[in-house]
């Protein structure tokens, strides 16, 4: 009797909660398992009130609120979306706010003196306030509902070329990414609106692409490098039916403009998490695609053993890059060009030394074909290439170590960028008679020291015999100070 009535009363609670969390308006709700092999294909409106998730006011940017506000106030619909909520949700610091709303971008232009309208792909405002954008977009709705529409436009392979087609909020949740992007924050009544089971995937920690994911990719194959960005970001597991056809569908990359990979290859590595990223966009061969001279390189055994530890560079100047923006410090995307593309620079400048020519026009040869191959792939902006030549340049003079050049290398202006380079290239093993080493010890001794340590070079520029006892006793590489400085 008492089990009874006790199992009554655990069955009755567990169905409070359930009716509670599933508080929705229309449609029914879906497990991921019964729709499509997991896949969400169809919207299940679940309202999440407040006292059943975490994202407290306090943590949302002041002026994201302004702007749904003023929305609000003006009867249109307007919402928190995308990776603020997801990032809030987590307990995370949210890069950025983002707002959806029903109104049109003239609308909102209207409404904000500080906006203004961009994109042509995508229209969007810009609200400005300082420093901080708040991006706001118009409700969109999925191009599979919208064929044959002037505003919508697909490329031969399924690519979508331009996405002007609005719709309501429902439409705007499905052609967004992944489950875990597609929440809203409704700043009227703090409650958190989920149409895709987002709410559950954040729970488990998994990436689930919305819609049936081969077309998904093909509208978008950036959405491949989306789907690494952050499982590496979230420490999210991939959902089986959202991984599976990235190993296939990798080539689609090379249709997208350079420009946009280009940007894409900074979120990627340039965003605290470059050495978990890198080593996934390997695991799902996306890297190729994106790097094909520098694939070709890690997977050259012959190169490997010639003592040039490709992957080690590249592994080190990720690990530098990650180290610096934990610690807020500027990073450029020079340094990491430089690296990922030294390899094929060093090979095909040693091939043509072996035809002939000298190793200096080698090395500038070598540099401007291999960037200009690297830039079919992902743009590298002209300031960028410049910087990553000059560091390239900078090597064999700060290995050569000549006296008369010492000044003049310590006055030049990317001499910092290429001493880092240099105590990076030492750290992934590469054998620089401790160049590295000596370059820093000289930037921290006073005047005297200075002009000792180059009497002690030959003129040759190899320091002097008496110099090697110091060389031996370098330090473990474990206690050297990180090879990136300000
Ligand atoms: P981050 O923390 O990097 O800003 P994010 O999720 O906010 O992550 P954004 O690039 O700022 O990423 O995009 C904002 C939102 O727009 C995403 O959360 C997602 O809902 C949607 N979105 C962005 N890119 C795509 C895409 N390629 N396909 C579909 N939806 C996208
Ligand atoms: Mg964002």
């Amino acid at each position: 009797m008492y089990i009874t009535a006790a199992a009554v009363m655990v069955l009755g609670g567990t169905l409070i909660f359930w009716l509670m969390r599933n508080r929705k308006q229309g449609k029914p709700t879906h497990s991921h398992s019964d729709i499509a092999g997991g896949a969400v294909t169809e919207a299940s409106k679940t309202i999440i009130p407040r006292d059943h998730h975490p994202i407290s006011r306090k943590h949302i940017s002041d002026n994201a609120l302004k702007v749904v506000n003023r929305l609000n106030s003006q009867g249109h619909e307007a919402y928190l979306v995308g990776g603020c909520v997801r990032d809030l949700y987590l307990d995370l610091r949210p890069k950025d706010f983002d707002v959806a709303t029903s109104a049109s971008p003239e609308e909102v232009r209207g409404l904000f003196r500080n906006s203004r309208l961009i994109g042509r792909r995508f229209k969007l405002v810009h609200v400005l306030f300082g420093r901080e954008m708040i991006e706001v977009a118009t409700f969109r709705a999925n191009h599979e509902n919208h064929h044959g529409q002037e505003k919508s436009h697909h490329s031969d392979s399924g690519r979508i070329l331009r996405d002007n087609v609005y719709g309501t909020m429902e439409d705007d949740a499905m052609r967004r990414d992944f489950t875990v992007n597609a929440l809203y924050y409704d700043s009227r009544d703090f409650t958190v609106v989920d149409f895709c089971r987002g709410e559950d995937d954040i729970r488990t920690g998994t990436l689930r692409l919305i819609g049936d994911p081969v077309t998904r990719y093909h509208e978008d194959p950036v959405r491949m490098i989306r789907a690494i960005r952050f499982a590496a970001k979230l420490d999210f597991t991939i959902a089986p039916e959202t991984e599976q056809p990235i190993f296939e569908l990798g080539h689609l990359l090379r249709d997208i403009p350079s420009a946009r990979l280009f940007d894409e290859v900074l979120k990627l590595l340039q965003s605290g998490n470059g050495v978990r990223t890198f080593e996934l966009l390997r695991q799902y061969q996306l890297f190729a695609p994106l790097f094909p001279a520098t694939e070709h390189c890690l997977n050259d055994q012959a190169l490997n053993n010639q003592g040039d530890d490709v992957q080690s560079l590249i592994i080190e100047s990720l690990k530098s890059t990650d180290r610096r923006i934990r610690q807020n410090r500027p990073v450029t995307p020079a340094f990491l060009f430089a690296a990922l593309l030294w390899a094929p620079m060093k090979a095909l400048s040693r091939d043509l030394m072996e035809q002939g020519l000298p190793p200096v026009p080698a090395l500038q040869q070598s540099a401007m074909t291999v960037i200009g191959n690297q830039c079919n792939h992902t743009a590298i902006p002209k300031r960028f290439s410049m910087m990553v030549r000059d560091i390239w340049d900078l090597q064999g003079r700060l290995e050569r170590r000549q006296p008369k050049q010492i000044d003049i290398l310590l006055e030049h202006p990317k001499f910092r960028a290429a001493y880092d380079f240099l105590v990076l290239r030492e750290q992934a093993g590469e054998d620089l008679s401790g160049a590295g080493k000596w370059w820093t010890e000289i930037q921290e001794v006073d005047e005297h020291g200075r002009v000792s340590m180059i009497r002690g070079l030959t003129a040759k520029g190899a320091p002097k015999s008496g110099n090697k006892r110091r060389r031996r006793r370098r330090k473990p590489r474990s206690e050297q100070q990180p090879g990136v400085s300000e």
